[in-house]
Protein backbone atom coordinates (compact mmCIF):
# COMPACT_ATOMS: atom_id res chain seq x y z
CA UNK A 1 0.00 0.00 0.00
CA UNK A 2 0.98 3.39 -0.47
CA UNK A 3 2.72 5.54 2.37
CA UNK A 4 1.30 8.82 2.03
CA UNK A 5 2.18 10.00 5.31
CA UNK A 6 4.70 12.55 6.08
CA UNK A 7 6.60 10.39 8.03
CA UNK A 8 9.06 7.84 7.28
CA UNK A 9 7.63 5.50 9.89
CA UNK A 10 3.65 6.20 10.85
CA UNK A 11 2.51 5.17 13.98
CA UNK A 12 -0.30 3.21 12.92
CA UNK A 13 -0.89 1.75 9.25
CA UNK A 14 -3.83 -0.32 9.00
CA UNK A 15 -2.90 -3.71 7.35
CA UNK A 16 -5.07 -5.89 5.07
CA UNK A 17 -3.34 -9.71 5.16
CA UNK A 18 -5.69 -11.43 2.45
CA UNK A 19 -8.88 -12.06 1.86
CA UNK A 20 -10.86 -9.01 2.74
CA UNK A 21 -11.81 -7.57 -0.38
CA UNK A 22 -12.71 -11.36 -1.86
CA UNK A 23 -15.19 -11.63 0.84
CA UNK A 24 -16.61 -8.27 0.82
CA UNK A 25 -17.50 -9.15 -3.05
CA UNK A 26 -19.16 -12.26 -1.42
CA UNK A 27 -21.15 -10.09 0.64
CA UNK A 28 -22.05 -7.89 -2.42
CA UNK A 29 -22.67 -10.91 -4.66
CA UNK A 30 -25.02 -13.03 -1.68
CA UNK A 31 -27.67 -9.95 -2.02
CA UNK A 32 -27.27 -9.33 1.95
CA UNK A 33 -25.33 -6.68 2.25
CA UNK A 34 -27.21 -5.31 5.55
CA UNK A 35 -26.79 -6.65 8.91
CA UNK A 36 -26.76 -10.02 10.13
CA UNK A 37 -26.11 -11.53 6.78
CA UNK A 38 -23.51 -14.73 6.34
CA UNK A 39 -20.22 -13.03 7.39
CA UNK A 40 -21.75 -11.60 10.39
CA UNK A 41 -22.77 -15.06 11.32
CA UNK A 42 -19.69 -16.56 10.40
CA UNK A 43 -17.59 -13.77 12.95
CA UNK A 44 -20.06 -14.78 15.74
CA UNK A 45 -19.60 -18.28 15.79
CA UNK A 46 -16.06 -17.75 15.54
CA UNK A 47 -15.20 -15.53 18.52
CA UNK A 48 -17.85 -17.67 20.16
CA UNK A 49 -15.97 -20.34 20.06
CA UNK A 50 -12.65 -19.21 20.19
CA UNK A 51 -13.08 -17.33 23.31
CA UNK A 52 -15.68 -19.70 24.82
CA UNK A 53 -18.73 -17.29 25.38
CA UNK A 54 -22.62 -18.17 24.92
CA UNK A 55 -23.21 -15.34 22.50
CA UNK A 56 -21.27 -12.80 20.63
CA UNK A 57 -22.88 -9.61 18.62
CA UNK A 58 -21.01 -7.36 15.86
CA UNK A 59 -21.80 -3.77 16.59
CA UNK A 60 -21.18 -0.46 14.63
CA UNK A 61 -18.44 0.16 17.32
CA UNK A 62 -16.91 -0.52 20.51
CA UNK A 63 -18.80 2.61 21.50
CA UNK A 64 -22.03 1.30 20.66
CA UNK A 65 -21.47 -1.93 22.31
CA UNK A 66 -21.06 0.14 25.77
CA UNK A 67 -23.76 1.88 24.91
CA UNK A 68 -25.65 -1.72 24.76
CA UNK A 69 -24.48 -2.80 27.71
CA UNK A 70 -25.53 0.71 29.48
CA UNK A 71 -29.17 0.25 27.99
CA UNK A 72 -29.23 -3.44 28.99
CA UNK A 73 -28.25 -3.01 32.42
CA UNK A 74 -30.96 -0.19 32.38
CA UNK A 75 -28.93 2.74 34.13
CA UNK A 76 -30.96 5.50 34.78
CA UNK A 77 -30.54 9.40 35.95
CA UNK A 78 -28.09 8.82 39.45
CA UNK A 79 -26.66 5.64 38.97
CA UNK A 80 -22.92 5.41 39.65
CA UNK A 81 -20.35 3.59 37.07
CA UNK A 82 -16.83 3.36 38.29
CA UNK A 83 -14.07 3.64 35.64
CA UNK A 84 -10.73 4.22 35.67
CA UNK A 85 -9.98 8.02 34.49
CA UNK A 86 -6.97 6.50 32.39
CA UNK A 87 -8.94 5.34 29.34
CA UNK A 88 -10.51 6.36 26.20
CA UNK A 89 -13.72 8.77 26.26
CA UNK A 90 -16.55 6.41 25.68
CA UNK A 91 -15.47 3.73 28.16
CA UNK A 92 -17.30 6.33 30.54
CA UNK A 93 -19.61 8.21 27.50
CA UNK A 94 -21.79 5.41 27.06
CA UNK A 95 -23.19 5.41 30.53
CA UNK A 96 -23.58 9.32 30.84
CA UNK A 97 -25.68 9.05 28.59
CA UNK A 98 -28.39 7.29 29.98
CA UNK A 99 -27.67 9.53 33.01
CA UNK A 100 -24.69 7.81 35.08
CA UNK A 101 -22.03 9.78 37.10
CA UNK A 102 -18.81 8.44 36.65
CA UNK A 103 -16.56 7.41 39.55
CA UNK A 104 -12.92 7.51 38.49
CA UNK A 105 -10.49 5.08 40.18
CA UNK A 106 -7.13 5.23 39.60
CA UNK A 107 -4.71 3.37 37.75
CA UNK A 108 -2.15 0.94 39.13
CA UNK A 109 1.54 2.10 38.60
CA UNK A 110 2.46 -1.30 36.91
CA UNK A 111 0.37 -2.44 34.73
CA UNK A 112 -1.60 1.01 34.24
CA UNK A 113 -4.71 -0.72 34.61
CA UNK A 114 -7.79 0.11 37.40
CA UNK A 115 -6.37 -0.26 41.10
CA UNK A 116 -8.21 -2.69 42.44
CA UNK A 117 -7.24 -2.12 46.04
CA UNK A 118 -9.16 1.34 45.33
CA UNK A 119 -12.60 0.09 44.42
CA UNK A 120 -14.64 -1.30 47.59
CA UNK A 121 -14.28 2.83 49.18
CA UNK A 122 -15.55 3.42 45.81
CA UNK A 123 -18.53 1.59 46.24
CA UNK A 124 -22.19 3.68 47.12
CA UNK A 125 -25.72 1.77 46.89
CA UNK A 126 -26.41 3.76 43.68
CA UNK A 127 -23.28 2.02 41.97
CA UNK A 128 -24.54 0.15 39.20
CA UNK A 129 -21.17 -1.07 37.69
CA UNK A 130 -17.59 -1.28 36.83
CA UNK A 131 -15.92 -0.60 34.18
CA UNK A 132 -12.41 -2.44 34.05
CA UNK A 133 -10.21 -1.81 30.93
CA UNK A 134 -7.39 -3.89 29.85
CA UNK A 135 -5.10 -1.38 29.01
CA UNK A 136 -2.40 -2.88 26.15
CA UNK A 137 -3.80 -6.06 26.06
CA UNK A 138 -2.64 -7.14 30.06
CA UNK A 139 -5.23 -8.23 31.77
CA UNK A 140 -6.84 -6.30 35.27
CA UNK A 141 -6.95 -8.18 38.43
CA UNK A 142 -10.00 -9.95 37.56
CA UNK A 143 -9.98 -12.10 41.05
CA UNK A 144 -10.16 -8.51 43.15
CA UNK A 145 -12.30 -7.07 40.86
CA UNK A 146 -15.22 -9.79 40.22
CA UNK A 147 -14.81 -10.95 44.48
CA UNK A 148 -15.90 -7.08 44.46
CA UNK A 149 -18.42 -7.02 42.35
CA UNK A 150 -20.26 -10.01 43.92
CA UNK A 151 -20.17 -9.08 46.78
CA UNK A 152 -21.96 -5.79 46.38
CA UNK A 153 -24.36 -7.32 43.42
CA UNK A 154 -22.73 -4.76 40.89
CA UNK A 155 -22.32 -5.41 37.03
CA UNK A 156 -18.80 -5.42 35.30
CA UNK A 157 -18.31 -4.70 32.07
CA UNK A 158 -14.99 -4.97 30.67
CA UNK A 159 -14.11 -2.44 28.08
CA UNK A 160 -11.55 -5.30 25.77
CA UNK A 161 -11.12 -2.74 22.81
CA UNK A 162 -7.35 -3.65 23.29
CA UNK A 163 -7.27 -7.52 24.89
CA UNK A 164 -8.95 -9.54 22.66
CA UNK A 165 -7.65 -12.69 22.45
CA UNK A 166 -5.36 -11.72 25.70
CA UNK A 167 -5.86 -14.27 28.98
CA UNK A 168 -5.49 -13.36 32.50
CA UNK A 169 -4.75 -16.84 34.54
CA UNK A 170 -5.40 -18.73 31.57
CA UNK A 171 -8.77 -17.19 30.97
CA UNK A 172 -10.14 -14.95 27.94
CA UNK A 173 -10.38 -11.31 28.61
CA UNK A 174 -13.69 -10.35 27.85
CA UNK A 175 -14.72 -13.65 29.58
CA UNK A 176 -15.33 -12.83 32.97
CA UNK A 177 -17.91 -9.72 33.28
CA UNK A 178 -21.36 -9.79 32.31
CA UNK A 179 -20.62 -8.08 29.34
CA UNK A 180 -17.37 -7.35 27.64
CA UNK A 181 -16.71 -4.84 24.76
CA UNK A 182 -14.10 -5.56 21.61
CA UNK A 183 -13.19 -2.60 18.65
CA UNK A 184 -12.48 -3.21 15.59
CA UNK A 185 -11.62 0.40 15.13
CA UNK A 186 -8.51 0.49 12.55
CA UNK A 187 -6.05 1.30 15.21
CA UNK A 188 -6.77 -2.14 17.13
CA UNK A 189 -5.03 -5.71 16.29
CA UNK A 190 -8.09 -7.16 14.72
CA UNK A 191 -9.84 -4.21 12.22
CA UNK A 192 -12.70 -3.25 9.41
CA UNK A 193 -12.29 -0.32 9.92
CA UNK A 194 -15.18 1.12 12.52
CA UNK A 195 -16.67 -1.91 14.09
CA UNK A 196 -16.86 -3.69 17.32
CA UNK A 197 -18.74 -6.74 19.24
CA UNK A 198 -20.63 -7.05 22.37
CA UNK A 199 -20.08 -10.53 24.73
CA UNK A 200 -22.94 -11.74 26.42
CA UNK A 201 -21.49 -13.87 29.19
CA UNK A 202 -24.59 -13.77 31.09
CA UNK A 203 -27.21 -16.31 29.00
CA UNK A 204 -30.20 -13.82 31.18
CA UNK A 205 -29.42 -10.77 28.76
CA UNK A 206 -29.58 -12.80 25.39
CA UNK A 207 -32.74 -12.16 24.01
CA UNK A 208 -32.92 -8.49 25.03
CA UNK A 209 -29.65 -8.00 23.74
CA UNK A 210 -30.61 -9.09 20.42
CA UNK A 211 -33.90 -7.26 20.82
CA UNK A 212 -31.85 -3.86 21.28
CA UNK A 213 -29.28 -4.26 18.83
CA UNK A 214 -32.53 -4.50 15.98
CA UNK A 215 -34.20 -1.20 17.20
CA UNK A 216 -36.06 -3.04 19.80
CA UNK A 217 -37.87 -5.43 17.84
CA UNK A 218 -38.11 -8.90 17.98
CA UNK A 219 -37.18 -9.89 14.74
CA UNK A 220 -33.93 -12.15 15.02
CA UNK A 221 -36.40 -14.04 17.06
CA UNK A 222 -38.89 -13.89 13.78
CA UNK A 223 -36.37 -14.69 11.20
CA UNK A 224 -35.09 -17.93 13.37
CA UNK A 225 -38.65 -19.12 13.26
CA UNK A 226 -39.63 -18.51 17.25
CA UNK A 227 -42.86 -15.78 16.16
CA UNK A 228 -44.50 -15.32 13.57
CA UNK A 229 -44.54 -11.72 13.56
CA UNK A 230 -41.54 -9.28 14.15
CA UNK A 231 -43.06 -5.77 15.73
CA UNK A 232 -41.46 -3.30 18.30
CA UNK A 233 -41.22 -5.21 22.29
CA UNK A 234 -38.89 -2.76 24.23
CA UNK A 235 -36.84 0.49 23.64
CA UNK A 236 -33.27 0.21 21.29
CA UNK A 237 -31.30 1.41 18.58
CA UNK A 238 -29.63 -0.12 15.10
CA UNK A 239 -26.71 -1.25 16.32
CA UNK A 240 -25.82 -4.30 13.65
CA UNK A 241 -23.28 -3.63 10.88
CA UNK A 242 -23.33 -3.84 7.27
CA UNK A 243 -22.24 -7.41 6.15
CA UNK A 244 -20.00 -6.04 4.19
CA UNK A 245 -17.67 -5.03 7.37
CA UNK A 246 -18.66 -8.20 8.93
CA UNK A 247 -16.55 -9.55 5.55
CA UNK A 248 -13.89 -7.54 5.99
CA UNK A 249 -13.23 -8.42 9.44
CA UNK A 250 -14.05 -12.11 9.07
CA UNK A 251 -10.81 -12.43 6.83
CA UNK A 252 -8.61 -10.52 9.66
CA UNK A 253 -10.24 -13.06 12.32
CA UNK A 254 -9.11 -15.93 9.99
CA UNK A 255 -5.73 -14.81 10.35
CA UNK A 256 -6.07 -14.52 13.97
CA UNK A 257 -2.23 -16.42 14.19
CA UNK A 258 -0.56 -14.60 11.59
CA UNK A 259 -1.95 -11.60 13.00
CA UNK A 260 -1.10 -11.90 16.56
CA UNK A 261 2.21 -13.56 15.67
CA UNK A 262 3.47 -10.28 13.89
CA UNK A 263 2.25 -8.37 16.43
CA UNK A 264 4.10 -10.81 18.69
CA UNK A 265 7.10 -10.44 16.83
CA UNK A 266 7.42 -6.52 16.90
CA UNK A 267 6.55 -6.32 20.88
CA UNK A 268 9.62 -8.92 21.62
CA UNK A 269 12.14 -6.73 19.33
CA UNK A 270 11.25 -3.78 20.94
CA UNK A 271 11.16 -5.05 24.59
CA UNK A 272 14.14 -7.25 24.29
CA UNK A 273 16.51 -4.17 22.33
CA UNK A 274 15.19 -1.34 24.53
CA UNK A 275 16.03 -2.86 27.55
CA UNK A 276 19.34 -1.88 28.45
CA UNK A 277 18.85 1.81 26.81
CA UNK A 278 16.12 1.92 29.12
CA UNK A 279 17.71 0.99 32.05
CA UNK A 280 20.59 3.42 31.39
CA UNK A 281 18.30 6.74 30.43
CA UNK A 282 15.55 5.69 34.27
CA UNK A 283 12.98 4.28 31.22
CA UNK A 284 10.48 2.17 32.31
CA UNK A 285 9.20 -0.31 30.12
CA UNK A 286 5.72 -2.19 29.80
CA UNK A 287 5.15 -4.93 32.70
CA UNK A 288 3.11 -7.71 31.94
CA UNK A 289 2.52 -9.86 35.00
CA UNK A 290 3.08 -13.68 34.60
CA UNK A 291 -0.21 -14.98 34.83
CA UNK A 292 -0.95 -12.32 32.09
CA UNK A 293 -0.69 -13.04 28.20
CA UNK A 294 -0.75 -10.27 26.65
CA UNK A 295 -2.92 -9.31 23.48
CA UNK A 296 0.19 -7.32 21.55
CA UNK A 297 -1.42 -4.31 21.36
CA UNK A 298 0.51 -1.71 22.11
CA UNK A 299 4.14 -0.76 22.83
CA UNK A 300 4.87 1.96 25.61
CA UNK A 301 7.77 3.76 27.04
CA UNK A 302 7.47 5.40 30.44
CA UNK A 303 9.71 8.27 30.07
CA UNK A 304 11.24 10.13 33.50
CA UNK A 305 9.22 13.54 32.92
CA UNK A 306 6.97 15.36 30.68
CA UNK A 307 10.12 17.18 29.25
CA UNK A 308 11.92 14.09 28.33
CA UNK A 309 8.84 12.81 26.42
CA UNK A 310 8.51 16.19 24.35
CA UNK A 311 12.41 15.86 23.61
CA UNK A 312 12.18 12.19 22.32
CA UNK A 313 9.16 13.23 20.50
CA UNK A 314 10.73 15.86 18.37
CA UNK A 315 14.12 14.18 18.45
CA UNK A 316 11.60 10.94 16.21
CA UNK A 317 9.88 13.35 14.49
CA UNK A 318 13.58 14.89 13.00
CA UNK A 319 14.01 11.38 12.10
CA UNK A 320 10.73 10.69 10.29
CA UNK A 321 9.26 8.73 13.11
CA UNK A 322 6.12 9.38 14.06
CA UNK A 323 5.44 8.68 18.59
CA UNK A 324 2.36 9.56 20.37
CA UNK A 325 1.08 10.24 23.77
CA UNK A 326 -2.00 8.45 25.12
CA UNK A 327 -5.08 9.51 27.19
CA UNK A 328 -5.41 12.65 28.84
CA UNK A 329 -6.88 12.03 32.91
CA UNK A 330 -10.59 11.58 32.15
CA UNK A 331 -11.41 13.75 35.66
CA UNK A 332 -9.55 16.49 34.07
CA UNK A 333 -11.44 17.27 31.13
CA UNK A 334 -13.69 19.39 30.65
CA UNK A 335 -16.92 16.70 30.96
CA UNK A 336 -14.84 15.25 34.00
CA UNK A 337 -15.12 18.73 35.91
CA UNK A 338 -17.94 19.38 35.32
CA UNK A 339 -18.47 15.74 37.55
CA UNK A 340 -16.53 17.59 40.20
CA UNK A 341 -13.27 15.83 39.17
CA UNK A 342 -10.20 17.79 40.11
CA UNK A 343 -5.93 17.57 40.07
CA UNK A 344 -4.95 14.97 42.98
CA UNK A 345 -7.94 12.32 42.35
CA UNK A 346 -6.15 10.01 40.24
CA UNK A 347 -2.25 10.76 41.05
CA UNK A 348 -1.05 7.74 39.25
CA UNK A 349 -3.19 8.63 36.07
CA UNK A 350 -2.16 12.29 36.29
CA UNK A 351 1.55 11.37 36.83
CA UNK A 352 1.35 8.52 33.58
CA UNK A 353 -0.40 10.83 31.30
CA UNK A 354 2.17 12.88 30.85
CA UNK A 355 5.32 10.45 30.61
CA UNK A 356 4.05 7.81 28.48
CA UNK A 357 4.70 7.21 24.89
CA UNK A 358 3.73 4.69 22.36
CA UNK A 359 6.28 3.49 19.67
CA UNK A 360 5.07 2.56 16.34
CA UNK A 361 3.12 -0.20 15.83
CA UNK A 362 1.45 -2.27 12.92
CA UNK A 363 1.21 -5.48 11.85
CA UNK A 364 3.33 -4.89 8.44
CA UNK A 365 6.04 -2.90 10.79
CA UNK A 366 9.28 -4.65 9.19
CA UNK A 367 12.21 -5.32 11.09
CA UNK A 368 14.69 -2.89 9.12
CA UNK A 369 12.08 -0.19 10.08
CA UNK A 370 11.63 -1.21 13.85
CA UNK A 371 15.67 -1.42 13.84
CA UNK A 372 15.66 1.88 12.79
CA UNK A 373 13.23 3.08 15.06
CA UNK A 374 15.88 1.42 18.04
CA UNK A 375 18.70 2.84 16.65
CA UNK A 376 17.17 6.33 16.98
CA UNK A 377 15.60 5.84 20.15
CA UNK A 378 18.88 4.74 21.77
CA UNK A 379 20.37 8.06 20.43
CA UNK A 380 17.95 9.84 22.81
CA UNK A 381 19.39 10.59 26.35
CA UNK A 382 16.83 12.17 28.46
CA UNK A 383 19.41 14.13 30.55
CA UNK A 384 20.17 15.84 27.44
CA UNK A 385 17.09 17.45 26.37
CA UNK A 386 17.27 20.99 25.95
CA UNK A 387 16.29 23.09 29.44
CA UNK A 388 12.21 24.03 28.81
CA UNK A 389 12.34 27.66 27.72
C1 LIG B 1 -10.71 2.21 20.73
C2 LIG B 1 -11.30 2.17 22.09
C3 LIG B 1 -12.66 2.36 22.32
C4 LIG B 1 -13.62 2.78 21.24
O1 LIG B 1 -13.68 1.90 20.20
P1 LIG B 1 -14.57 2.30 18.91
O2 LIG B 1 -14.70 0.97 18.21
O3 LIG B 1 -13.77 3.30 18.14
O4 LIG B 1 -15.85 2.83 19.39
C5 LIG B 1 -13.16 2.21 23.60
N1 LIG B 1 -12.35 1.91 24.62
C6 LIG B 1 -11.03 1.73 24.46
C7 LIG B 1 -10.19 1.37 25.64
C8 LIG B 1 -10.44 1.88 23.19
O5 LIG B 1 -9.13 1.75 23.03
Amino acid sequence: MANNSAYKIDFNRPTIVGKELYYISQAIHNGHSAGDGAFTKKCHKFLEEALGVPKVLLTTSCTDALEMCALLLDIVPGDEVIVPSFTFVTTINAFVLRGAKPVFVDIRPDTLNLDETQLEQLITERTRAIVPVHYAGVGCEMDAICAIAAKYGIAIVEDNAHGLFGKHKGKYLGTFGTFATQSFHETKNFICGEGGAVLINDPLYLERAEIIREKGTNRSRFFRGQVDKYTWVDIGSSFLPSDILAAFLYAQLEARTEIQTKRQNIWNFYHENLQDWAESCSVRLPIVPSHCDQSFHMYYLLLPSLEARSGLITHLKERGILSVFHYLPLHLSDMGQKFGGKPGDCPVTEDVSDRLLRLPFYNDLSEADQSYIVKAIMEFEPSHIPMAT
